[in-house]
């Protein structure tokens, strides 16, 4: 425990951002780093508690009071060998991760919780600049092939463990680059696309070979991945989008959140996007109100939108925690993000009942209903009524769906292959043991556990690994 009495003595700080007058021009970061005093007091807040439960909270296990105790002494690469020996890109989790860590910190219970994920971007952020971070060289070939197909933060994870184990891995990703969502999906101005391409080089440099524009069952067979290889990593996501099919559907200004946040991704990386969907001078509506709706958000605010609407169908939550979602259970409460703090209208128990189009088949409203939420006992929301009489129309010239995935894709791997699927549509692969139903397939990711989070991701890769590595090692 670095400072018995830092709890005490410091409160919860997180660090400046550039403002929002000045972040809307841009796509880049806005979140500065700590100078090393505030830092340090930081660390010192950590408790290290007797029971951990920020390690609970933690879907990679990390060793949280070791790193922020470390950190505390200013023994910077011993801080970067604890997290690293758990989480293969804490570059990527200590900047989008939602951090069930410190909603789970002991001192949560009665003051705000350690800033764990903003402690966790130092350690490796100080890391590289030290030069700690460097391509492990001395890996030992074991003479087996792994394929893992998708390169997002789940094929990555698994990618890199099964390298470390001696194997030689080739991953085939569809899109012109590697990343998965880290790189098409996830906006600039949360992660910026150096922050992926620096660890990518590192893995390559380690020996992990990267396809490019190979879709898996369309130009790639899945006969020879499974003739050519020992084992395969199915990692492709749940990319299938939820739709919304009520008259207008097919108007133009109605798209998936998907394609604008890609498209925007791409202009950022100077490559060419087809269909360009601009939110530039329109009254834009984003249908869902979680984390994707939110980056729409951030992004029609970057294009410079006359207006920004974010619709939610449940009731709003509560600001803090209830009798019913104690500590440290992970909380439904308000969540503001820095792209609502940006600028947005919301509003929650909204339905959305037609998009309406001009005579050139250009959506030029939208027709909602407010909606009345019957709650359970324990507060949550069980069933609605249209309230009569509320039924109204919107000026919106650009309505993004961002209604949370499916599944998914079937078509093209999953039909080649004839992989046992879930109820929910995911590829059937055991929790434990990550295998499918087919001999060394294996999988992992969204593909298996359906739309989650990065950091699930990463920790699905690396015990899939694991798993691969006992059924090719034998043990
Ligand atoms: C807009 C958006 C914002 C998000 N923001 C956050 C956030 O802030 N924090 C957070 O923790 N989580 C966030 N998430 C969720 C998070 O990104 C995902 O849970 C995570 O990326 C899943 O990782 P994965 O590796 O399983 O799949 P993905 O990242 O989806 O990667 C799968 C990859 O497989 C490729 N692929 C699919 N099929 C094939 C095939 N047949 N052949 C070859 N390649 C194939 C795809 O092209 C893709 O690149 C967000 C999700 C979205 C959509
Ligand atoms: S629960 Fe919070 S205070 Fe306790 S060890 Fe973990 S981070 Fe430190």
């Amino acid at each position: 425990m670095g400072k018995p009495t830092g709890f005490l003595e410091f409160t919860r700080e997180l660090p400046k951002k550039r403002p929002v007058e000045e972040r809307l021009h841009d796509y880049d970061e806005f979140v500065h780093l700590y100078e090393e005093e505030r830092l340090n007091n930081q660390a010192a807040r950590c408790m290290d508690c007797g029971i951990p439960f920020c390690h609970n909270g933690c879907p990679v296990g990390n060793l949280i009071p070791d790193f922020n105790d470390a950190i505390y002494r200013k023994s910077w690469k011993e801080a970067y060998e604890i997290l690293s020996a758990t989480n293969n890109f804490p570059e990527f989790t200590g900047r989008i991760c939602p951090a069930p860590c410190e909603s789970s910190c002991v001192l949560g219970i009665n003051q705000p919780a350690v800033t764990i994920e903003e402690i966790e971007k130092h350690v490796i952020e100080i890391a590289f600049q030290k030069g700690y971070v460097q391509p492990f060289k001395g890996i030992v070939r074991t003479g087996k092939k792994v394929a893992v197909v998708g390169s997002g933060p789940a094929g990555l994870a698994a990618a890199a463990q099964l390298n470390y184990a001696g194997h030689t891995v080739t991953v085939y990703e569809r899109d012109d680059s590697p990343g998965g969502l880290l790189r098409y999906g996830i906006p600039d101005f949360k992660l910026e696309k150096w922050v992926v391409e620096r660890r990518l080089k590192i893995m390559e440099e380690e020996g992990v070979t990267f396809k490019c524009n190979a879709e898996v069952g369309v130009n790639i067979s899945m006969n020879d991945l499974l003739r050519n290889n020992h084992a395969i990593v199915l990692a492709g996501g749940s990319t299938i989008p939820r739709d919304l099919k009520i008259p207008g559907r097919d108007l133009n200004g109605v798209a998936f959140a998907m394609d604008f946040l890609k498209q925007q991704n791409k202009r950022v990386s100077n490559k060419p996007a087809i269909n360009e969907l601009i939110a530039t001078e329109k009254n834009v509506v984003v249908i869902g109100g979680g984390d994707t709706g939110s980056d729409c958000v951030g992004t029609s605010n970057r294009h410079g939108a006359n207006s920004v609407t974010q619709f939610e169908l449940m009731p709003m939550p509560p600001a803090s925690r209830t009798p019913f979602m104690p500590w440290p259970t992970y909380p439904m409460v308000l969540k503001t993000t820095s792209s609502h703090e940006e600028g947005a209208a919301r509003q929650w128990a909204v339905s959305t009942k037609e998009f309406i189009g001009d005579e050139n088949g250009n959506l030029k409203a939208l027709k909602i209903v407010d909606l009345e939420w019957k709650l359970t006992p324990d507060g949550r929301p069980a069933q609605f009524v249209e309230i009569a009489g509320s039924e109204r129309e919107i000026p919106c010239e650009l309505a993004l769906l961002a209604m949370g995935f499916l599944h998914p894709q079937h078509a093209g791997l999953i039909s080649e292959l004839g992989v046992e699927l879930d109820e929910r549509g995911n590829v059937k692969a055991n929790e434990k043991m990550y295998q499918t139903n087919i001999q060394k397939v294996f999988s992992a990711g969204d593909m298996r556990r359906g739309q989650s989070l990065v950091v699930w991701a990463i920790a699905e890769g690396r015990e899939c690994a694991a798993k691969v590595d006992e059924f090719l090692a034998g043990s």
